[in-house]
C-alpha cells in the first residue's frame, strides 16, 4: 500500500510540559511549519509567569488550559485529541486510538510517567498523577478516619503535610524521611516542623491554578476511563482542601526502614486470625480510633507490625509510560526503564526525539547536573529538543543548553522554601567529601557539599537568601578553602566577598 503523505513534518506526543514546551518552541521557529501535537488528555499544560530567578533557577505557573488556547495562541499548532497506540518507527507514522494515522519527519515522545503502585487493580491503593486522581483521593479523604502514605518522596512528603483531620501512617523505606531530597541531618529539621502544630494563617503561595471546570465533558470521561493524564505540579494540592473525617490538625506516625509485605482485604483479615496493631497515641492526647475498629484493608509491614487503614497512597515514584511506542521498535531503555536519549535528545530510533518524564539521559552529564523527573526539566528539556530537531532539519549543529550545568530545583515543604543545588545529596561523590552545616530550628537549614575545597552541592531551607551566590559558586567551582568555616557564619555577608 501506499505510505500515508506526510500530515506534518513536526509531530509531538504529550500534552504535559514537556510536550507542549516542545510543540511551542517549534511552532515558533518554524512559523509556516504546521506542528501536530497530539495527547491524550482534553487539557494541556501551558508554562506561565515564566521567571528566571538567576543563571539556572527559574519559577513558572502551570496552567491546565482547554487545547484550543494553545492553538489560538500559535495557529500553526494542530492539536488532536487522542492516545497514541502505535508507532512503526520504520515508517516514520504514528497510529492513534480514533483511528487516524499522523505521518512524521520529526517526532518527539513526551508521554510523561505513570505512578508506581505497590500493588495493582487493588481499589484501596490510590496512586496520585493527574487532576483526576488527586480528586478521587480527596472525595476519599474526607470519609477517611486513617489512612497509609508508601513512599518517601515529594509527593509523600507534601501529602503528610497538607492532610488534616485524618490519622496518617507513613511508612518508608528509608531511616529518615525525605530521602530523596534530604539527609538525615534536614530530615530532622523538617520533621520537628511536621510534628508542631501547624500554624492557623498557612501562607498560600499560588503556582498552579487548576482550571479542569473549562475542559469538554466527553473528553474528560474518556482519559477518565485511560488514566492517561498529565502529571500534576507544584503546588498540585492547591485548592484541593485535603481534610479527613475528624476535627484535628496533624496526626501522623512514621514508620522507618520498612516496605509493605502484603495488603488484606478485610474478610481475607479476619480468617488469618493475626492482630494488627492501634495508632500509636498521638502528641495532642485524644485517639480517634480504636483498637477495635475495623478498616476495610489491612497491611502488613515487613517490620511485622499490622495497620488497619481506610486506603493507602502509593507515592512510590514513577515508571517512564513508554509502553505504547515499543511494539515492533527497537529503543534502548534506560535502567529505570526510560527511553534512552543522548546529548541531541535523540533516541535510539532515527528522527525520535524525546522529552520530560519519559526519557532518560543518557549523555555524559556535567559534574553537578543529575536527572530528576521534575516539573523544570520538564521544561527544559522539551524547549532543548525543539531546538536539537530544528537544528537537524537546518543542517546546524547546537550546544547542549545552559540549564544542564547545574542541577537547580526550587520548592515548598512543609510550608518552608527549599532550593537544591547541584549534588546536594553528595550523590556520587564517594567518601571523598565534607559538608558544612549552618542550622537555626525552626528556621533555616544551610547545608554546603564541598570536595577538594570547592562546592559542589548544597540544600538551602528558609529565606537563606544564598541561592544566588551558591550557585555561582558551584558553577565557577572556585577554590574556597581559604574562607574555611566563614562560608556559612551569618555574620559574614559571603556575597561581599565574591563581588
Ligand atoms: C502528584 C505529583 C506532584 C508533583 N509535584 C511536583 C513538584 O512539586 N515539583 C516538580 O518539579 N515536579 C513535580 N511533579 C513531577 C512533574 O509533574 C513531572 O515531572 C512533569 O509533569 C513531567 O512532565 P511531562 O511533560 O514529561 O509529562 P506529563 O506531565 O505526565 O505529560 C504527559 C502527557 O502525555 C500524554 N500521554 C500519555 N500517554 C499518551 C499516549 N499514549 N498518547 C498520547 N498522549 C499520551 C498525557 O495525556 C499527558 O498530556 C509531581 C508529580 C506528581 C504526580
Amino acid at each position: 500500500s501506499e505510505p500515508p503523505r506526510p500530515s506534518a513534518s513536526f509531530v509531538v506526543v504529550g500534552g504535559g510540559i514537556a510536550g507542549v514546551t516542545c510543540a511551542e518552541q517549534l511552532a515558533i521557529t518554524f512559523p509556516s511549519e504546521d506542528i501536530l501535537l497530539i495527547t491524550a488528555s482534553p487539557v494541556i499544560k501551558a508554562v506561565t509567569n515564566f521567571k528566571q530567578v538567576s543563571k539556572v533557577l527559574e519559577e513558572f505557573d502551570v496552567e491546565e488550559q482547554p487545547s484550543s488556547m494553545l492553538e489560538n495562541r500559535l495557529p500553526n499548532i494542530r492539536v488532536i485529541e487522542s492516545g497514541v497506540k502505535q508507532l512503526k518507527s520504520e515508517e516514520h507514522c504514528i497510529f492513534t486510538e480514533d483511528g487516524r494515522q499522523h505521518a512524521y519527519k520529526k517526532l518527539c515522545l513526551c508521554a510523561g510517567a505513570k505512578p508506581k503502585l505497590i500493588s495493582e487493580g487493588n481499589p484501596y491503593v490510590l496512586g496520585i498523577r493527574d487532576t483526576d486522581s488527586a480528586q478521587e483521593f480527596q472525595k476519599r479523604l474526607t470519609k477517611a478516619k486513617r489512612i497509609m502514605i508508601i513512599g518517601n518522596g515529594g509527593i509523600a512528603l507534601e501529602l503528610v503535610y497538607e492532610i488534616e483531620g485524618c490519622e496518617v501512617i507513613w511508612a518508608i523505606k528509608d531511616k529518615a524521611i525525605g530521602n530523596t531530597f534530604f539527609d538525615a541531618g534536614a530530615a530532622e529539621f523538617l520533621t520537628s516542623k511536621l510534628i508542631s502544630k501547624k500554624s492557623e494563617a498557612r501562607i498560600a503561595q499560588k503556582r498552579t491554578r487548576y482550571t479542569v471546570g473549562g475542559s469538554k465533558k466527553e473528553a474528560r470521561t474518556k482519559a477518565e476511563s485511560e488514566s492517561v493524564g498529565s502529571a500534576l505540579g507544584p503546588d498540585w494540592h492547591e485548592g484541593l482542601a485535603l481534610k479527613g473525617a475528624e476535627e484535628f490538625s496533624h496526626s501522623i506516625h512514621i514508620e522507618t526502614a520498612c516496605e509493605v509485605k502484603k495488603l488484606y482485604l478485610q474478610e481475607e483479615f479476619k480468617k488469618t486470625e493475626k492482630q494488627s496493631v492501634a495508632f500509636p497515641k498521638a502528641h495532642h492526647g485524644k485517639s480517634v480510633t480504636t483498637d477495635e475498629e475495623t478498616w476495610p484493608v489491612y497491611v502488613e509491614l515487613t517490620s511485622g507490625k499490622i495497620y488497619g487503614c481506610d486506603f493507602l497512597v502509593s507515592a512510590t515514584g514513577v515508571t517512564p509510560n513508554v509502553e505504547p511506542f515499543l511494539q515492533g521498535n527497537n529503543f534502548d531503555l534506560g535502567e529505570d526503564g526510560g527511553l534512552r536519549v543522548d546529548d541531541q535528545m535523540r533516541t535510539s530510533l532515527p528522527d525520535v526525539y524525546a522529552a520530560g518524564d519519559i526519557c532518560t539521559a543518557c549523555w555524559e552529564p556535567s559534574p553537578v547536573w543529575q536527572q530528576m523527573r521534575l516539573w523544570t526539566q520538564a521544561r527544559q528539556m522539551g524547549w532543548y529538543a525543539a531546538k536539537c530537531m530544528a537544528a537537524a532539519t537546518l543542517g546546524e549543529s547546537i550546544d547542549m543548553d545552559f540549564s544542564f550545568e547545574l542541577f537547580a530545583h526550587v520548592t515548598k515543604f512543609f510550608n518552608y522554601k527549599v532550593v537544591l543545588l547541584g549534588k546536594y545529596n553528595a550523590q556520587g561523590l564517594g567518601a571523598n567529601h565534607e559538608l558544612m552545616l549552618r542550622c537555626t530550628r525552626g528556621q533555616e537549614y544551610v547545608k554546603a557539599i564541598m570536595q577538594n575545597g570547592r562546592m559542589m552541592g548544597a540544600v538551602l531551607i528558609g529565606e537563606t537568601d544564598l541561592e544566588e551566590t551558591f550557585e555561582n559558586l558551584i558553577l565557577n567551582q572556585m577554590d574556597l578553602s581559604p574562607y574555611g568555616k566563614d562560608l556559612l557564619d551569618p555574620n559574614i555577608d559571603i556575597e561581599d566577598y565574591f563581588d
